[in-house]
């Protein structure tokens, strides 16, 4: 049996940041990431590495990008994200829910979190992109979501890994964690399933960030409801929710939106599980700027009730709902140029046609007609007196419809006209385990667990809902920080006082 002062269960970047956290003081550190070393990484190597964080302006942009050049400054407004904006998109999107207490060390510790990030190796670079839009020849960002990680998820988990390695703390790949070592005095290491072996390590302090169960079919029918079976997986096919499963099992209470989950508008032709070659590339996310229609040829949803950043997390499970689980986005020649570049892929399921008429006998599964007198429909009520501003809230919408479109509506009637079939993705499920604001896993009897600690997707309590775009890995640091540096503390402790009793 092995002794460790910290093993961290997971490989991703909560399970990361963790570790190094807890380096800073234990000597001992294990990291156990189930995948094999090429697959590792969990979802934070699936993401673009977005970062949703606080910033005052262009000071603290050059703080976390420190080689951002006199250029680069002179065309960017960054604008700001103050702390209460981050709490009010906090609240708002997940409609008042988010525990206040781990939201607070969320946004108030986003900044710094960063900015140590960045002493460990991490670079970020500014995300023009996707997050800016060109106004007279400046790029102006919009949305509190305004730096990424270079080289995203794979140079982040890249990144953190080789702090890691610098910071001779050890990883174990293939290697599964099965189940707590605890009794009535906490844990004391894990079970571990190693290449194929099973074998007991002991540690003084655990942190458990070892993801959600959104790659558990089985898990998610159970949990968020019948018809989830039936979503692609976004992300790793790692996260299947055992390490929620272990916790519980020794008395860890739940916390959270069991039946929610993150999910979005994935291409309907996607594999079962994330392709690394892809990414994050299926998702299609600039449904703002068109319209979208089921297999009854109805629009079912307000595309531009909001920035994509505030919806695009909710509508996948609207898409799940819909007959047949998909939908069809469509596109006509005024706003190809606005479509992100994951509608430029080659593995995508598009369509393009010079006529409307065309264009809806080529949709799959689509009732035609009904599909043609519903763009008319859409096209007669489009507020065309307002104008279309893809960088505000503009207020050009329809008016009279059964769903009517707040923003961005523009008329589809210029060809050639585009259309992409998409489905439900899954992103990360939203229930988990309750944690205090030490990251240490509460009971089901309300005490914290003697050296058991938690960070990342495995976490509930913070999410309902929906979800602001970059707070997951955010989050992940954050809370991965607190509780390598709590797990570190605790086997000091733990440490101390064997030495103090002899033993
Ligand atoms: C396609 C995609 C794009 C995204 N884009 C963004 C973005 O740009 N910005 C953002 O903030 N968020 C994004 N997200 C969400 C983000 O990925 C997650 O919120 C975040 O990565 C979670 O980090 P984590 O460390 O908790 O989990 P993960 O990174 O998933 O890590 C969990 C780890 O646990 C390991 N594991 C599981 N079970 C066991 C076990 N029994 N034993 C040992 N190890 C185990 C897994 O192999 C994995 O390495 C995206 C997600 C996806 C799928």
């Amino acid at each position: 049996m092995q002794d460790w002062d910290v093993i961290v269960v997971g490989g991703g970047n909560a399970a990361l940041c963790a570790a190094l956290s807890a380096r800073e003081s234990a000597r001992r550190v294990l990291v156990l990431e189930r995948a094999p070393e090429d697959e590792a990484g969990g979802n934070s190597r699936f993401t673009a590495g977005a970062f949703r964080v606080v910033y005052g302006g262009v000071e603290d942009i050059k703080r976390i990008v420190p080689d951002l050049t006199s250029e680069e400054i002179a065309r960017t407004d960054f604008g700001t994200y103050t702390a209460d904006q981050f709490f009010d998109d906090m609240a708002r999107v997940t409609q008042y829910r988010c525990d206040p207490d781990l939201t607070e060390l969320l946004v108030r510790r986003s900044l710094d979190t960063l900015l140590w990030m960045q002493k460990k190796g991490i670079r970020f670079v500014p995300i023009y992109g996707r997050q800016a839009f060109k106004v007279d020849d400046r790029f102006k960002f919009w949305g509190g979501l305004t730096v990424e990680s270079v080289g995203g998820g794979p140079g982040l988990v890249d990144a953190l890994t080789r702090a890691a390695q610098k910071n001779g703390i050890e990883i174990w790949y293939s290697a599964r964690a099965t189940a707590l070592i605890a009794d009535d005095d906490g844990v004391h290491g894990l079970r571990v399933k190693r290449e194929g072996k099973t074998l007991d390590v002991r540690a003084k302090s655990v942190v458990l960030a070892g993801g959600g169960f959104q790659a558990n079919a089985e898990m998610r029918a159970r949990y968020i409801g019948p018809g989830w079976e039936l979503a692609k997986v976004r992300g790793t096919r790692f996260n299947t929710g055992d390490v929620i499963r272990m916790a519980l099992a020794i008395g860890a209470a739940s916390a959270g939106n069991w039946s929610g989950c993150h999910a979005v508008q994935w291409d309907r032709n996607a594999p079962e599980f994330g392709d690394l070659a892809v990414g994050d590339a299926f998702q299609k996310h600039s449904y703002p700027w068109g319209i979208m229609v089921n297999a009854t040829g109805r629009r079912f949803v307000d595309e531009g009730a909001d920035f994509r950043n505030y919806t695009y997390a909710k509508y996948g499970r609207v898409v799940l709902e819909q007959p047949g689980q998909f939908a069809w986005q469509i596109f006509d020649a005024k706003v190809l140029h606005l479509l992100r570049d994951e509608y430029r892929i080659k593995r995508v399921t598009k369509l393009s046609a010079n006529t409307l008429e065309e264009l809806v006998r080529k949709l799959d599964d689509v009732n035609a007609d009904a599909a043609l007198a519903e763009i008319r429909a859409y096209n007669k009520a489009v507020r065309a007196d307002i104008p279309f501003n893809p960088n505000i809230k503009d207020g050009r919408g329809t008016t009279g419809l059964a769903v009517d479109k707040s923003n961005w509506a523009n008329t589809i009637d210029t060809p050639p006209f585009e259309a992409y079939a998409v489905t439900c993705g899954i992103t990360f499920t939203f229930g988990g385990l309750r944690i205090n604001t030490d990251a240490q896993v509460i009971s089901t009897d309300g005490d914290a667990i003697p050296g058991l600690f938690a960070a990342g997707e495995l976490v509930g309590g913070i999410f309902y809902f929906n979800y602001p775009g970059g707070t997951g890995l955010m989050n992940g640091s954050v809370f991965g920080r607190i509780a390598g540096a709590s797990a570190a503390r605790a086997a000091e402790s733990t440490h101390q006082s064997k030495r103090a009793s002899g033993t």
